[in-house]
């Protein structure tokens, strides 16, 4: 037996249509309306599994305006489902302040398991541990992108690119981590999808003529030991500029979110 919920939160195929649960498809088709990012998109969903509930837009230029709908409808007992274009919505998709509101309001919320890209990636690289950050959308501007290259030097870090930018900010990346290992999912689920692992370089090299289709990335955490020789040397440089073994590790855990302990450890047995 299934528990019934006001509110569903319904993921949707990312690339092969068949990505679908059966109790997405039973909920799509008894819930009262579905809230979709873009109708027309839906629409073609909705046709193929035979679904005629009624659709409505939803999406980030609209949402504040149609919470208030949605609360009047689920007073009046109404049953709701929202999609996005693809995948699972709130992942790098709009439905943050719905369910916030819906929480806030008292109304009782579900959400079903399905595809999304960046589990599906995660489950299909080589990994090790279990650790990741994952930050949606990496940023466009090139010091952004250098920053987080340089924090997440130890974390395996997990983002979404479009095609038209993600030799740039390999590009940017390999400056500040040359020697990193990284994967990408290329049209997971479709007919051209592609899984790649290797080093940053050759990665650039491959897709030197550019990369087609939609894309997740990780670049891998670096090897811990190798590392604390290179701060080795950064420590002894900022001791030669007169820094203080707590001042040394204070900046370097700041600038490259390293153990602050460790930094210091190193610190204190390094002379000059
Ligand atoms: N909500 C979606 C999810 O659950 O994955 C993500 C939506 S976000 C607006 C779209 C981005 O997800 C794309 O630009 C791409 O980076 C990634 N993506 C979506 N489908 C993908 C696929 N089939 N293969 C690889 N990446 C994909």
């Amino acid at each position: 037996m299934t528990r019934e919920f006001d509110f569903y939160v319904v993921p949707t195929p990312i690339g092969n249509i068949s990505d679908i649960t059966l109790r997405a498809i039973e909920t799509l088709k008894n819930v009262d309306f579905i809230a979709c990012e873009d109708t027309r998109t839906t629409q073609k969903l909705l046709n193929h599994y035979n679904i005629k509930t009624k659709c409505i837009s939803y999406h980030k230029f609209n949402e504040k305006e149609r919470i208030e709908f949605f609360l009047r409808e689920l007073n009046s007992g109404k049953k709701i489902a929202l999609v996005s274009d693809a995948g699972t919505p709130l992942i790098c998709d709009p439905g943050e302040i719905i369910i916030e509101e819906l929480t806030k309001n008292g109304f009782s919320v579900t959400s079903l398991p399905g595809a999304c890209a960046v589990s599906t990636f995660l489950s299909h690289i080589p990994r090790k541990g279990d650790e990741y950050t994952f930050i949606g959308f990496m940023p466009r501007k090139e010091e952004q992108i250098k920053e987080l290259a340089k924090k997440h030097l130890l974390n395996n870090l997990v983002f979404y690119e479009s095609p038209e930018r993600i030799m740039k900010t390999l590009k940017i990346i390999s400056i500040i981590r040359p020697n990193a290992q990284i994967a990408i999912g290329r049209e997971l689920s479709k007919l051209f999808e592609e899984v790649v692992y290797d080093s940053i370089s050759s990665v650039l090299e491959r897709f030197k003529e550019g990369i087609k289709g939609e894309i997740v990335c990780m670049i891998y955490a670096e090897d811990e030991n190798p590392l604390m020789k290179d701060f080795e040397f950064k420590v002894k440089e900022l001791k030669n500029k007169g820094f203080k073994d707590k001042e040394i590790s204070t900046i370097l855990s700041t600038l490259y979110n390293v153990n602050k302990n460790k930094i210091y450890q190193i610190a204190l047995n390094t002379e000059l």
